[in-house]
């Protein structure tokens, strides 16, 4: 039982410990290509919140890793059978609720680790801030800590090399050979600016990939799965470990 892991831990133990900072793992429930599981961001989000929690355990940081949420934001995939999608109302609704309970009990730092790319918390990290404005609250996205090129060949940005060759390493087990995989080939917009970074609309998914992958996973393997997991671990332990030691009233140089 792991101290550090909510789900695992125990009232007896709980009782009696002080919880520094909560990290909320938050994940989908999608398609990801025809070879990785639908639940591929809970997966990512379980292994890789619990391994940077014990790094920063380990490091003396008092942090409590919550039960993943496992259904996100899939507005765009909606048509895509059995995927599941959670409104970012819900979403800021669910928040609302876990921060009211964190309050009452003294926990007044809440890291969201966030695992899919249709999630977006920092809107409704500020409307809940408002409400709750003694609660610290970050958020950060595992998947842009570190610079994936150093890692991959092929980038992509769901179901791709990245998140083959991690699932090849956290769940080899729920992987299917890698010939029954698409190309995770994507359409482009036809409106420029939407394929640059400064303007935005949603993807409608079945129209931008016919596999519902978007990037090539056919390079993937089990040693850069393993390389990649050890530097966002390493890279988010360090990030937990800072925040359990500065004061939320002295976060400013
Ligand atoms: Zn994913």
């Amino acid at each position: 039982m792991r101290p550090y892991i909510f789900k695992e831990t125990n009232w007896k133990r709980v009782r009696d410990e002080e919880y520094q900072v909560a990290v909320l793992p938050w994940g989908a429930t999608e398609a990801h290509n025809f070879h990785l599981p639908f639940g591929t961001d809970i997966y990512e989000s379980d292994a890789i919140a619990n391994e940077s929690a014990r790094i920063a355990w380990e490091k003396k940081a008092k942090v409590i890793v919550l039960p993943t949420i496992p259904i996100g934001v899939n507005t765009g995939q909606t048509d895509i059978k059995l995927t599941l999608n959670l409104n970012p109302g819900t979403q800021m609704s669910i928040l609302m609720d876990i921060v009211e309970s964190l309050i009452a009990h003294d926990i007044f730092k809440l890291l969201i680790m966030n695992s899919h790319g249709g999630n977006d918390f920092k809107q409704i990290i500020r409307e809940v801030g408002l409400a709750f404005p003694d609660m610290f609250m970050g958020t950060c996205n595992w998947f842009q800590s570190v610079d994936k090129d150093q890692f991959f060949e092929n980038n992509g940005d769901h179901a791709d090399e990245m998140e083959t060759s991690l699932m090849l390493h956290i769940h080899p087990e729920l992987v299917l050979p890698i010939e029954v995989a698409g190309r995770g080939e994507a359409k482009k917009l036809k409106i420029r600016a939407f394929n640059e970074n400064w303007a935005w609309t949603e993807r409608k998914w079945t129209r931008v990939t016919s596999d519902t992958g978007i990037g090539n996973p056919e390079k993937a393997n089990k040693e850069k799965g393993e390389k990649y997991f050890i530097a966002i671990t390493e890279k988010l332990g360090e990030l937990l470990v800072d925040l359990a030691s500065t004061a939320i009233d002295d976060m400013y140089e």
